[in-house]
């Protein structure tokens, strides 16, 4: 027999009152005995680093394409850095590391080969088949398409580390999802630690993407100066180390920006839960609106970085001609194979005869989830063996 839950946590640091605790989760799908060495959600956190999709987020784009350069971030080490972020702001509020890292490590799994563009690619094609979104595909990865277990498919997760997955859901798919989908339709918060690693997601991208803009030569440091974040970091590393070698200070702005975006985080958040009175984890999935976030001033300067990235770097025409290209190749793929299905591999075409069984879009829904699983290079080798007649293996 093992003891009654303890009051401390068994695993890990203290924990604030508002923290999500394993022995207050909403529990498993289909229940299972408690791990002997590790919390609940540190269970969750390793059955994803243990998963396929896991080692795809390697061979996915996050902005360049992956043969691009090896030294650009990929899904993977984007996860990595957000579950950096994630887990220290964690740790400096109280909130639960375990949880924040389960949700931090599984929140891209869903995404499509080609990042946005094959996102958006995958989505038009099943636009009047229940659309794709890479939210819900994720959850659709932990709750369904890892086949590893005897007991059940997919991951078995706890709901806490679902719920925060599923970042946002439309009203139509919210009420087919159940419990995990209910604040769609009800309003309501996740729990503090979704909340957190969603702003995590924000901070890693934003600076990683300055990061891999500098070093591909798409952007440079006298346009960034034209941003308020950017610009008072980058003079503070000039004024300071007269001389420094270029990527040196590129260096040194980039961890300012994340330090300024962090701090801030923690500070505002950590005084919004106290005003807001917030004594659990309970009380913060009720309270009408998220209560971690920057304070105004930042989220302005932020939203400046956002803007500038977009209009210089995500619609950069050197970005935009693999963009065009990606969406292709996707967009081909999925028309080739609900055309003939007999074209899919026989496991997938298993798989989705097994959808269309109960719905009139399965097969879509079976070719939509081979492609989105694809990795970028797996995507542009099935082009060539469908569409190049001298590809032929
Ligand atoms: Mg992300």
């Amino acid at each position: 027999m093992w003891p009654e839950p303890a009051a401390e946590p068994r695993f890990g640091p203290r924990l604030a009152a508002y923290a999500a605790t394993p022995e207050r989760s909403q529990g498993r799908v289909h229940p299972e005995p408690s791990p002997r060495y590790r919390s609940e959600f540190q269970r969750d956190r390793d059955r994803i680093v243990h998963s396929t999709a896991f080692r795809r987020l390697k061979y996915k784009t996050q902005v360049f394409v992956s043969h691009e350069g090896d030294l650009f971030r990929n899904r993977l080490t984007h996860s990595l850095e957000v579950a950096q972020i994630a887990r220290s702001c964690a740790r400096a509020l109280g909130l639960n590391e375990d949880l924040t890292e389960a949700i931090a490590l599984a929140h891209d799994l869903g995404h499509t080969p080609f990042g946005h563009a094959g996102q958006h690619a995958l989505n038009n094609c099943m636009r009047d088949r229940g659309g794709f979104e890479h939210n819900l595909q994720s959850l659709r990865i932990v709750d369904f398409l890892e086949q590893h277990y005897a007991e059940f498919d997919g991951l078995n997760l706890t709901f806490e580390t679902r719920e925060g997955i599923l970042k946002h859901c439309s009203q139509e798919n919210a009420l087919r999802l159940g419990l995990v989908g209910e604040r769609f339709l009800h309003g309501g918060q996740p729990t503090l630690e979704a909340q957190l690693t969603n702003m995590a997601d924000e901070v890693a991208y934003n600076n990683h993407d300055v990061d891999d803009g500098l070093r591909a030569g798409l952007l440079t440091m006298e346009q960034l100066c034209g941003v308020e974040l950017f610009r008072e970091r980058y003079e503070q590393v000039r004024s300071r180390y007269p001389g420094l070698e270029e990527r040196r200070v590129q260096h040194e702005t980039v961890r300012r920006m994340i330090d300024a975006l962090v701090s801030d985080l923690i500070v505002t958040s950590r005084a919004a839960i106290q005003a807001a009175g917030i004594q659990g984890s309970e009380a913060a999935r009720d309270f009408p609106e998220p209560l971690i976030h920057f304070s105004p001033d930042m989220a302005r300067q932020n939203r400046e970085l956002k803007r500038f990235l977009r209009q210089n770097l995500y619609h950069h025409h050197r970005v935009y001609r693999m963009t065009v290209k990606a969406q292709r190749i996707v967009r081909d793929l999925f028309e080739a194979f609900t055309e003939d299905a007999k074209l899919l591999p026989e496991h997938f075409q298993d798989h989705a005869r097994r959808l269309a069984e109960n719905d009139e879009h399965g097969l879509a829904r079976g070719v939509a989830d081979y492609i989105a699983g694809m990795t970028d290079r797996h995507a542009i080798r099935e082009h060539d063996r469908i569409f190049d007649l001298l590809t032929l293996i």
